[in-house]
C-alpha cells in the first residue's frame, strides 16, 4: 500500500507572505486525510489541485489557532460545493463544542455529517481502523494539550502478495520527551517539527516546541526511515540552515515546503 505526503503549509504560528500555518495532506492509496487546517488551508488545496471532495478525514492535533483557522472555512466550502460524503474529525475533546458553535452560527446549509473522533487519550491508542489501515494517536509534550498520529499500513491475512505495510508518523507540536522515540519507533517517514535551531533551547523549552538537534535525536533514537522537516519560526526566512542542523544528527532528513510531495 502506497502512502503519499504533500506538505503545504510549513509556517509556524502565523501566516508570512510566503508560507502558511500547519497544513498537509495524506494520500493512503486514494484517501486522503488533511493534517492540521490552519489558515488558508483551502487556499494551498486550491492552488495545488487537492479537490474539497477527496479529503475524508482531518486530523487536528491540538486546538491552538494555527491549526484550526481554517476549518469553519473549510466546512463551508464543501457544503457549498454540493458535498454530501461525511467527513471524520480526529480532534481533542475540545473541538466538540468548537464544531458545535459552528454548526450554531454556520451550519444551516451543511448537508454532509461530521463525526468527531476523540484523539486525547492518556496513552498511544487506535482511533481509527479499516481494512488496510490502523490509525493510532499518542500525546505529544506541547504547551496545550497535544496528541500526534500514527498511520500504519495492515496486511490482509489472505495476500501473501501484497507489499510490505508503510507507516506514517506527525508529530507537530512538540517539546523532547522520553517516550517519543518509542511511540514513533521504525516508522517509514516522519514528519516533525522543528520550530527552532540548535541554539534556542530555552524559548523551545518554554513554549513546548523542539529544536533541529532535539527532533533529529527523536528520529535517530526511533530508528525511523526518513523525517521531514517543518513548523519553520518567522525568524527563518531560509529554513535551509535548519536542515543542515537536522542532517548533522539524522542524515536522511528532507524540508518540508508548500507542494512538496514524498512517497512512502
Ligand atoms: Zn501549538
Amino acid at each position: 500500500m502506497n502512502l503519499t505526503l504533500t506538505t503545504l503549509g510549513v509556517s509556524s504560528a502565523s501566516p508570512m507572505s510566503d508560507r502558511y500555518p500547519s497544513a498537509h495532506v495524506l494520500d493512503v492509496h486514494g484517501r486522503l486525510f488533511l493534517l492540521d487546517c490552519g489558515e488558508g488551508t483551502q487556499i494551498l488545496m486550491a492552488k495545488h489541485r487537492i479537490s474539497h471532495f477527496k479529503i475524508s478525514d482531518i486530523c487536528i492535533s491540538h486546538l491552538h489557532g494555527d491549526r484550526v483557522f481554517g476549518l469553519f472555512g473549510l466546512l463551508s466550502t464543501m457544503s457549498m460545493k454540493g458535498r454530501t460524503a461525511p467527513v471524520n474529525i480526529y480532534a481533542p475533546s475540545g473541538m466538540a463544542a468548537i464544531l458545535d458553535f459552528y454548526m450554531k452560527q454556520f451550519g444551516e446549509d451543511i448537508c454532509f455529517g461530521i463525526r468527531h473522533i476523540r484523539t486525547d487519550y492518556p496513552d498511544k491508542t487506535l482511533i481509527a481502523e479499516s481494512n488496510n489501515l490502523e490509525i493510532w494517536s499518542f500525546p505529544l509534550a506541547h504547551s496545550l494539550p497535544c496528541w500526534g498520529f500514527l498511520f500504519k499500513g495492515k496486511t490482509r491475512s489472505n495476500d501473501f502478495h501484497q507489499a510490505i505495510p508503510k507507516s506514517f508518523a506527525y508529530c507537530c507540536d512538540t517539546a523532547p520527551f522520553s517516550r517519543e522515540a518509542e511511540y514513533i519507533s521504525g516508522v517509514d517517514l516522519l514528519l516533525h517539527e522543528t520550530t527552532f535551531a540548535s541554539d534556542m533551547e530555552e524559548i523551545a523549552l518554554k513554549t513546548g516546541h523542539s529544536t533541529t538537534h532535539q527532533a533529529a535525536s527523536a528520529a535517530k533514537t526511533a530508528g525511523v526511515g526518513k523525517m521531514v522537516i517543518t513548523h519553520f519560526s518567522s525568524r527563518y526566512h531560509q529554513p535551509e540552515i535548519l536542515l543542515e542542523q537536522v542532517k548533522e544528527i539524522f542524515e536522511n532528513a528532507f524540508l518540508a515546503s508548500e507542494g512538496k510531495k514524498f512517497v512512502i
